[in-house]
């Protein structure tokens, strides 16, 4: 084995091992988030950004604007509802829709 080899395996390793405890973070954080209880719409917070479940109720929610497409959603694409910025530890539905809706950049 030349020194090239085993510098680039020692390399690897040591990328893997280092890496491996942020890995294991986000994975942490992930599962916690997706196990968040649903942000109640009759929550004060809620309340104040008039949040709903259903982006179509809301009075002044521009078209077509929900979670989402929120920029601070945070949700997997396709999931039914996802963490927020503006609610950390809750989860908001991905076709609700608060005044604090921004479009993604
Ligand atoms: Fe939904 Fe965006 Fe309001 Fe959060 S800030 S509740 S993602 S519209």
């Amino acid at each position: 084995m030349s020194t090239v080899e085993r510098v680039s395996r020692r390399h690897i390793l040591q990328t893997l091992t280092l890496g491996m405890p942020v890995l294991a973070a986000a994975a942490r954080e992930s599962a916690r988030a997706a196990d968040a209880p649903l942000l109640n719409p009759e929550d004060r917070d809620a309340k104040a950004v008039k949040y709903v479940e259903d982006a179509t109720k809301a009075q002044r929610a521009v078209p077509d604007s929900t979670c989402a497409n929120c920029a601070v959603y945070q949700g997997k694409a396709g999931a039914p509802a996802g963490p927020c910025q503006i609610f950390p530890g809750k989860l908001v539905k991905a076709a609700g829709w608060c005044s604090s809706w921004a479009p993604q950049i």
